[in-house]
């Protein structure tokens, strides 16, 4: 039987050295006895996500990971952050990142975030969620103003300009068409843009704003439009059936757009306090059924950008408990355990850094990395792109067809 594929994206793993850890990175300072035991059954070296000296995203870097170049298939940020709000758009949606701000009666943007403190955005989100004329609007709250709009219907085009102004004391602008095809597009969305200020206008949300003193969230500025890529399904270029396991929309819905089936499991949070061994366990569960397992675990990167090292230290900790349950895997399958960035706590963003690596199974051959870790995955001088990780999987699992005779 050939064997199976888990890869565990810890996301934002890889670090820099410490001061609050005497020097040492999150990960070298936690106690990792089950990934020191993988990496010691197989190879440990450094990964660049996507390519050298770029500092990617989450959304960019799962793409690469499963093997789609961002560079071809990633047209704008709009349809990822849709997906990130939970959206989950779908191959050829247009997809916009949204501000809620205030309009003056004069018409013109007075604040750009509309007080930035909007609780009533969810309710508002769902008002301005409808179908007109055949074509679907669907509006997703983030945080404070933020927000993302996806248009679902036929023939649309991402090659419109924004309706922000991108600063005050201006009006929205209106949509317009970016090469001579797409007038459809922009004048759809246009006539959108009218219906919903009546709406946000006279809504009760936005009159009793007003009447506690705080501007109205009356206008929706759109931005970075972006059309939902179309991928190659994996199954159709891997021969393999996928499943994801994440617990955050973003990567869902980037699975979904993969044809990855979607598991759930309900303990996954997408947060620190996540169920760590029942996640894992899920994961294993799904490699019954599945030739494929992607998990991504958001902890780190939550710890990450929280600047919280020890934080960081300790989620590794649990996440290595947790992944103890994929030893004794090692005659089935081929394990992969990576990051997606690196997001040093002492920077609180993502970084260009390259992240450690480790792959194993029963029977190949090792490269004396004893310790998982960027300093010792590091010195192996073993590297690869983010975009090999599949095919070195693959090679591994003798799934690879010769080339030649
Ligand atoms: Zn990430
Ligand atoms: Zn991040």
């Amino acid at each position: 039987m050939m064997k199976k594929l888990l890869l565990f994206v810890l996301d934002g793993l890889g670090d820099r050295p410490s001061p609050l850890l005497n020097g040492e990175t999150p990960l070298q300072a936690a106690f990792r006895p089950n990934l020191n035991a993988l990496v010691s059954s197989g190879l440990g070296g450094l990964m660049y996500p996507v390519r050298k000296g770029l500092v990617c995203g989450s959304d960019t870097s799962h793409l690469s990971l499963l093997g789609y170049d961002p560079e071809t298939v990633y047209t704008g940020r709009g349809p990822f952050e849709a997906m990130g709000l939970g959206i989950i758009s779908e191959p050829g949606d247009i997809a916009f990142r949204a501000n809620f701000a205030t309009r003056s009666k004069e018409g013109v943007i007075v604040d750009r975030r509309a007080g930035r403190d909007i609780p009533e955005s969810g309710s508002l989100a769902k008002k301005i969620s409808f179908t007109m004329n055949g074509t679907q609007f669907i509006v997703r709250e983030g945080v404070e103003h933020r927000a993302a709009l996806v248009v679902r219907g036929k023939g649309l085009s991402p090659n419109i300009s924004d309706s922000d102004p991108h600063e005050q004391g201006k009006a929205p602008l209106k949509i317009k068409a970016l090469s001579d095809d797409v007038g459809h597009t922009a004048e759809i969305l246009n006539e959108y843009l009218d219906r919903i200020r009546e709406i946000l206008d006279t809504s009760p949300e936005n009159r009793d704003r007003e009447r506690r003193g705080k501007p109205p969230a009356n206008e929706l500025l759109l931005r970075g439009a972006g059309i939902t890529p179309r991928l190659e399904p994996f199954n159709k270029r891997y021969g393999l059936d996928g499943a994801c396991l994440a617990g955050i929309p973003l990567i869902t819905g980037i699975g979904n757009l993969a044809g990855l089936h979607l598991l759930k499991h309900p303990g996954a949070t997408g947060r620190v306090d996540t169920d760590y061994r029942g996640k894992v366990r899920a994961a294993v569960r799904a490699l019954e059924a599945h030739d494929f397992v992607l998990v991504n675990i958001k902890a780190p990167d939550i710890a990450g950008h929280d600047g919280d090292p020890l934080l960081k230290r300790d989620v590794i900790e649990k996440i290595d408990d947790a992944i103890g349950q994929v030893i004794e895997l090692s005659n089935d399958a081929v394990i992969c355990v990576t990051g997606d960035h690196c997001t040093p706590c002492t920077t609180k963003e993502h970084s260009g850094d390259p992240v450690p690596v480790l792959f194993s199974t029963e029977g190949m051959r090792r490269n004396g990395v004893r310790h998982f870790d960027e300093v010792n995955c590091g010195s192996s001088g073993f590297d690869l792109l983010s975009g090999e990780v599949m095919t070195m999987m693959l090679q591994l699992s003798d799934r690879l067809k010769k080339y030649g005779a």
